[in-house]
């Protein structure tokens, strides 16, 4: 017996862990002191009261006989396809009701899409990047390359010539970098990958906080994206299921290689190895998409945007470069000074009490940035942001 022995190759994730570290160990020292933390990538407001309701109406549908759900469809329920649907609609993507395959959340596919892909593609990844794309990529052998994204290209990679890739990772907005496509530039991804037959794996766990109209909110915006793409999707930011766990991901009929439907694919290994999401909580995921939903989710994304807003504008005061903050929850900086990014980050913990994310593990291309995040609520943001700006002013 040998274990899948890829597991070797993967990098100790050791970001987080030595970020809650270092806070711990300050605070442990510094008791009197109050630490703020913009470091984390988790929502911190509650769901919105109509997904409470429909929560609690499906709990009660599960109480009684004409209504209780035992499994349900692989591919997740029709009313809340439906409601994806109208969304897409919404902003000028036809789908199919078959197009549509609900989730646990965007992570989980991400992750489990590769079953669907040979192990000697080629993949190609930004740099830096959100973990994920890299490390089940590495836990099934396959061969990575990367794209640069870098200061001079606005941390927006564009297709190299002479690179081939088989599979392209795109996260817009970035996650961590907050810088977001627009929706001419992502257009040149998709003629890429139509031309050397790829197929991108599009992240738009982060579209809701969009709000210029050249962005793209869904690859499927982009005239030929349905030949070369896949879309995931989530509510985890969008409406705060992080710990309630829904998404969606989208697979056009058209994508095709070699006579075989991704789509026809998709659905094989979701109903050999996926049970579907529980019917409570793709109702409370429905409620999302109801007039009321949206307004009140709205209102919570507000906060957030606001958030990343006053980030975006001590920034702005202090002259430091960044990206993200306008049609994003991140706020990617560069250091002072030339500081490292863990330089950095010891730097504002020691003389501000602030916590953010060392932008060098997110990857080589990440050293000398750092990662600060608007799902604190208004009122840390806002002392975290003047003591940032008292520290920094000089
Ligand atoms: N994609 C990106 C870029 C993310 O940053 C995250 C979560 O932080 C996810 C996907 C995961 O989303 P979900 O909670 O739906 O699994």
């Amino acid at each position: 017996m040998n274990f899948n022995l890829d597991f070797n190759n993967i990098a100790e994730s050791y970001l987080f862990a030595e970020v809650a570290n270092r806070a711990t160990a300050y605070s442990k020292a510094n008791p009197q002191k109050k630490v703020l933390k913009l470091g984390i990538g988790d929502v911190t407001l509650p769901l919105a009261p109509e997904v409470i309701k429909a929560l609690h109406a499906a709990v009660e549908d599960m109480s009684k006989k004409e209504t209780f759900r035992g499994y349900g469809p692989y591919e997740g329920y029709d009313f809340l396809r439906e409601s994806v649907r109208g969304y897409y609609r919404s902003h000028g993507v036809d789908l199919g009701l078959s197009e549509i395959f609900v989730s646990d959340g965007a992570k989980s596919d991400l992750g489990n899409i590769l079953d669907i892909f040979s192990v000697d593609n080629t993949v190609l990844v930004p740099d830096p990047v959100y973990p994920v794309y890299v490390d089940t990529n590495v836990m099934a052998g396959r061969k990575i390359i990367y794209a640069d994204a870098t200061e001079q290209n606005g941390f927006l990679p564009m297709p190299q010539r002479g690179v081939h890739a088989d599979i392209i990772y795109i996260c817009s907005p970035n996650n961590p970098t907050g810088a977001a496509y627009t929706k001419a530039r992502l257009k040149e991804w998709v003629d890429y990958a139509n031309r050397e037959g790829a197929v991108i794996l599009y992240d738009a766990a982060y579209e809701c906080f969009i709000s210029e109209d050249d962005l793209a909110r869904s690859i499927f915006q982009i005239e030929g994206a349905r030949t070369c793409a896949i879309e995931f999707c989530s509510f985890s930011k969008t409406a705060g299921f992080t710990g309630t766990r829904c998404g969606y991901t989208v697979i056009p009929s058209e994508l095709k290689r070699g006579g075989m439907s991704a789509n026809k694919m998709w659905l094989r290994r979701q109903s050999t190895k996926f049970n579907g999401v529980p019917y409570i909580v793709q109702r409370g995921a429905a409620a999302v998409f109801t007039e009321q939903g949206q307004r009140e989710i709205n209102e919570n994304l507000r906060v957030y945007k606001r958030n990343a807003e006053l980030i975006a504008g001590a920034m702005d005061q202090l002259k430091i470069w960044y990206t993200g903050g306008k049609n994003s929850p991140y706020i990617w900086l560069k250091c002072p000074n030339g500081m490292k990014s863990w330089e950095f980050f010891d730097y504002l913990l020691n003389n501000a009490q602030v916590v953010g994310t060392p932008g060098a593990g997110f990857g080589k291309n990440g050293e000398g940035f750092f990662r600060l995040t608007a799902f604190g609520s208004a009122e840390v943001t806002s002392e975290a942001v003047g003591r940032i700006k008292n520290l920094l002013k000089n």
